[in-house]
C-alpha cells in the first residue's frame, strides 16, 4: 500500500508518500501520544479502509509551456512552477479526469491561462467538489473576469464527456491573492452548489463553504463526537465553528436546542438552508466570530450544556476558552485538525477546570501527516 506516487518528488502535497499505511498511522499515533498523552490515554487511531481516492475536493492550476502545450496540476512546494499531474492517487478519480478534460479543451476554446505575475489571462484554477454519497459533482472555473468565451458550448462539451457533472460555476477572482476563490459565483449550469449526505441527513455545499474532504471518515468522526457529547433531550448545545452546520444538524435530533456560530457568510447561508432541507426546528445560526459570540453569551450569563467546537487548524483563542469555562458546560467536545493548537488549547481548558476524558484520533488524510482528533472534556470544578 506504500504506492510510490510518480509526482511525489516534486508535488510535495503528500509528505507521507513511500511510507506503508500502517506505519503512517503509527507515526500519527505517536505524535498525538507525545503531545496529548499527559492528559489522558490516546485511543488507537481509526484508519481508513482504503487510504486512496478519499479526497472529494481538488484544486488544479493551469498554465501553458513555451511549446504551446497546456498543463494542469499543483504548485511545486514554495514555488510558482506548476507540477503537471494527470492523476492524483488520493483524489476522486472522476475529479482528476475532469481536470484533464478541461485542460484538453482550453486550446480549442481559446481560453488563456492566468499569469500571476502579469495578471494577464482568464483561467486561474479549477476546483472540483464531489458529493461522495450523492454522486453530485460541481466544477468551479476560477476566472479573472466573468467573460468566459462560448461558455454554453464549453459546458455542453464538458458535459458530453462527463455527464456526471451536475453544476458548473464561474467564480470571479480578480484580486492579486493567494486565495483560490474570489467572492462572486455565477452558476452557468445547474444549481450552483452540490448536496451530499452524512449520517442520514442531506447537506448543501456552495463553492466557498467548508465541507470535510473525506466524507467516509467524517461520518466516523461525527459519530464519535455524538457518542462523546452523550446528549439528553433537554440539552442546549453550542456548535462553534459550525461551517454548513453538519454537526449542528446531526446533534439537533438528540438535543433540546442547538446554537451554531460560523464566520463565513456563504457557509452560514448554507447552514440556514440545511436546517430547512432537513426539516429541523430547534437550531439557530449566528454569523459571527466564535470568540466574540461566546464572550457575549458568557457576559449575558447564557447557559449551554455541551459545547462542540471544530476550529480551523490554528485552533481557538484563550478568550473563547475562558468564556466556555465561565458558562460552565458539563461537556466540551473538541474536534481538531491541528494537534499543536489542540495541545495548546487543552492546556488552557485544564487550567480553567476541565479534565480531558477521552482522545480519539481519526485518519482523514492518508499519505499526509495531517490528522484529525476528537477530544471529550468534562467540567471538574
Ligand atoms: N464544523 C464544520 C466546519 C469545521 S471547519 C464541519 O465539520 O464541517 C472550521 C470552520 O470554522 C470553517 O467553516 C471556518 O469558516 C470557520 N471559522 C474560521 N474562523 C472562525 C471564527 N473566528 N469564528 C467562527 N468561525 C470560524
Amino acid at each position: 500500500m506504500s504506492t510510490k506516487c510518480p509526482y511525489a518528488a516534486k508535488c510535495g502535497g503528500c509528505d507521507y508518500q513511500g511510507i506503508e499505511y500502517d506505519k503512517q498511522l503509527e507515526l500519527k499515533q505517536r505524535e498525538l501520544q507525545s503531545l496529548l498523552g499527559k492528559y489522558c490515554k490516546v485511543d488507537k487511531i481509526i484508519g481508513m479502509e482504503n487510504p486512496e481516492r478519499y479526497r472529494c475536493k481538488v484544486t488544479a492550476s493551469y498554465t501553458y509551456l513555451k511549446n504551446g502545450a497546456y498543463i494542469s496540476g499543483v504548485y511545486e512546494k514554495d514555488s510558482h512552477r506548476i507540477v503537471k499531474i494527470d492523476d492524483c492517487m488520493i483524489t476522486d478519480k472522476v475529479a482528476n479526469e475532469i481536470i484533464v478534460t478541461i485542460r484538453n479543451l482550453l486550446k480549442s476554446f481559446k481560453i488563456k491561462t492566468y499569469n500571476e505575475d502579469t495578471g494577464f489571462g482568464l483561467l486561474r484554477h479549477v476546483q472540483i467538489r464531489v458529493g461522495r454519497f450523492s454522486g453530485q459533482i460541481m466544477v468551479i472555473l476560477v476566472v479573472s473576469n466573468p467573460t468566459f468565451p462560448s461558455k454554453n458550448n464549453f459546458v455542453k462539451v464538458l458535459r458530453e464527456k462527463h455527464p456526471e457533472i451536475t453544476t458548473v460555476v464561474l467564480n470571479v477572482n480578480n484580486k492579486h491573492t493567494g486565495m483560490v476563490l474570489g467572492e462572486r459565483n455565477i452558476p452557468i449550469y445547474g444549481k450552483g452548489y452540490i448536496e451530499d449526505e452524512l449520517c442520514g441527513l442531506r447537506f448543501k455545499i456552495s463553492p466557498g463553504s467548508f465541507y470535510q474532504v473525506n466524507p467516509v471518515q467524517t461520518q466516523i468522526l461525527y459519530n464519535k463526537a455524538m457518542e462523546y457529547a452523550a446528549l439528553q433531550s433537554s440539552d442546549i448545545v453550542l456548535d462553534a465553528y459550525s461551517g454548513t452546520g453538519t454537526i449542528g444538524c446531526i446533534t439537533s435530533k438528540s438535543a433540546g436546542r442547538v446554537i451554531e456560530v460560523e464566520l463565513n457568510k456563504q457557509a452560514v447561508k448554507d447552514a440556514i438552508d440545511n436546517i430547512k432541507r432537513n426539516s429541523i426546528s430547534n437550531i439557530r445560526v449566528y454569523a459571527n466570530d466564535a470568540t466574540k459570540f461566546i464572550c457575549k453569551m458568557a457576559e449575558e450569563e447564557k447557559k449551554t450544556d455541551v459545547v462542540i467546537m471544530d476550529p480551523p487548524r490554528s485552533g481557538s483563542t484563550p478568550e473563547f476558552i475562558d468564556a466556555v469555562a465561565k458558562m460552565g458546560p458539563s461537556r466540551v467536545v473538541y474536534i481538531s485538525c491541528g494537534p499543536q493548537s489542540l495541545a495548546r488549547d487543552l492546556k488552557l481548558f485544564v487550567k480553567k477546570g476541565y479534565s480531558v476524558c477521552k482522545i480519539q484520533p481519526v485518519d482523514m488524510f492518508g499519505f499526509t501527516s495531517h490528522v484529525e482528533t476528537v477530544v471529550l472534556m468534562s467540567r471538574v470544578k
